[in-house]
């Protein structure tokens, strides 16, 4: 038998950051402003139709690109949020989460060599997507407290391999936004470059103080060459349910297909029959969603007033960044932690999502719990 010692695709890469936090939360019994999931429950009505479709006996596979109603009240959804009519058959492909779309739309597009830029703090599955598909990330920062991307940076950054950009809006961890003109700039790059884009949109639907948010579906001239990546599990509050989809261009869109059909083939039919019912019946969800989490960024905010953190605005997302600067020096990670184990709060470090760590004493909160919980963890926050 060989000897020869197995060797690792991910070498650099653990457990993430969000399991990570959630088993210490678990273990030292904190109130759980980690890893980002709701604490309430998805909507009675959701929930009443999955159950139903499940008796009815609608428990084979679907289509390998989503159950037609669900395709048709997505398209309605589009047309209705970013006024473009898109025919769903050949556009939008539901998949697995947001994180099977987006390792699918990386698959897509990179081959041995290529280079991504992602902007730092980036989300923690495009690096191995991007890896394992034989690329290369070259991370461009941006730094707090605003999270701008120098757009000067990423024209410099452009080399005769670069394949695509990243971006994502409403952004984790930082909950900041891009603007119509940032989306300009990029249209710009793309096309003069001959790039494309993937958008991570999963939380499209949660802006705050009236922002819109500038989805590439708004550029159409810009979609040409872009995938855009949504997930219903931040818009249903099911994130365990692992359903999103993918809309993009007839051209990149066939290839997502084949790739798809070969990693999951089609994802959970009573889920998908649901959420169409639920688009179609329900549709004010998703117009009060960003209300719905802008006054529990309210609680937490108010909450904090008084303690030593210095609040970062959150634009948007379910996250808030807190500055502990004036409370500790130690790192990051360490500060998380010592907060969990010792004053029961667990949160998330910014470092793991960087290449090169900043000495920023930043962490996230995840302000998607009920008012209770968002209090009881402030009154412990206040005390530092
Ligand atoms: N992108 C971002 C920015 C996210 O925050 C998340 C999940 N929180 C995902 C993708 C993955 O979404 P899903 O759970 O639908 O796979
Ligand atoms: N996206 C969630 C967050 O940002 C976590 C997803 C996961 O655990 N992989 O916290």
């Amino acid at each position: 038998m060989s000897e020869k010692k197995f060797e690792s695709k991910l070498d650099n890469i653990d457990i993430s950051i969000f399991t990570e936090m959630s088993m210490l939360a678990n273990q030292y019994k904190a109130i759980n402003l980690s890893q980002g999931f709701p604490e309430f429950d998805t909507p009675e009505f959701l929930k009443e139709s999955v159950i139903t479709f499940v008796q009815q006996g609608k428990n084979q596979y679907a289509p390998s690109t989503g159950m037609p109603d669900l395709l048709e009240q997505i398209s309605e959804l589009i047309q209705r949020q970013y006024n473009i009519t898109l025919n769903a058959n050949e556009t939008i492909t539901v998949t697995s989460g947001a994180t099977e779309a987006l390792w699918v739309a990386i698959q897509t597009l990179v081959r041995p060599n290529d280079e991504v830029i992602v902007f730092d703090p980036a989300y923690d599955s495009y690096e191995p997507a991007v890896a394992l598909a034989g690329g290369r990330c070259i991370h461009i920062p941006m730094l707090a407290p605003d999270y701008k991307i120098d757009w000067q940076q990423v024209e410099a950054a452009i080399t005769a391999k670069t394949k695509a950009i990243i971006i994502n809006s409403p952004h984790n961890p930082t909950g900041t936004l891009l603007t119509e003109q940032d989306m300009q700039t990029v249209e710009k790059l793309v096309w003069e470059n001959d790039l494309y884009l993937i958008s991570d949109e999963v939380y499209e639907f949660i802006t705050f103080d009236g922002r819109q948010h500038e989805s590439v579906l708004r550029f159409p001239k810009l979609f040409e060459r872009s995938l855009v990546i949504s997930s219903f599990g931040k818009t249903f509050h099911c994130t365990g349910w692992k359903l999103g989809y993918c809309t993009a261009p007839p051209e990149l869109t066939d290839e997502f297909r084949k790739i798809h059909q070969y990693v999951t083939f089609a994802s959970f039919t009573p889920a998908q029959l649901g959420i169409a019912k639920m688009l179609q019946q329900a549709p004010t969800h998703i117009t009060e969603l960003a209300g719905f989490y802008q006054s529990k960024r309210d609680c937490l905010v108010n909450a904090l007033q008084d303690s030593r953190f210095k609040l970062l605005n959150s634009q948007g997302t379910y996250f808030l960044l807190v500055d502990y600067s004036e409370i500790s020096q130690q790192s990051d990670r360490a500060f998380c932690h010592w907060l969990t184990k010792e004053k029961g709060v667990a949160a998330i470090p910014l470092s793991p999502f960087y290449e090169k760590p900043t000495s920023d004493k930043i962490v996230r909160l995840c302000f998607a719990k009920n008012e209770n919980t968002l209090l009881n963890a402030a009154e412990k926050l206040c005390q530092l």
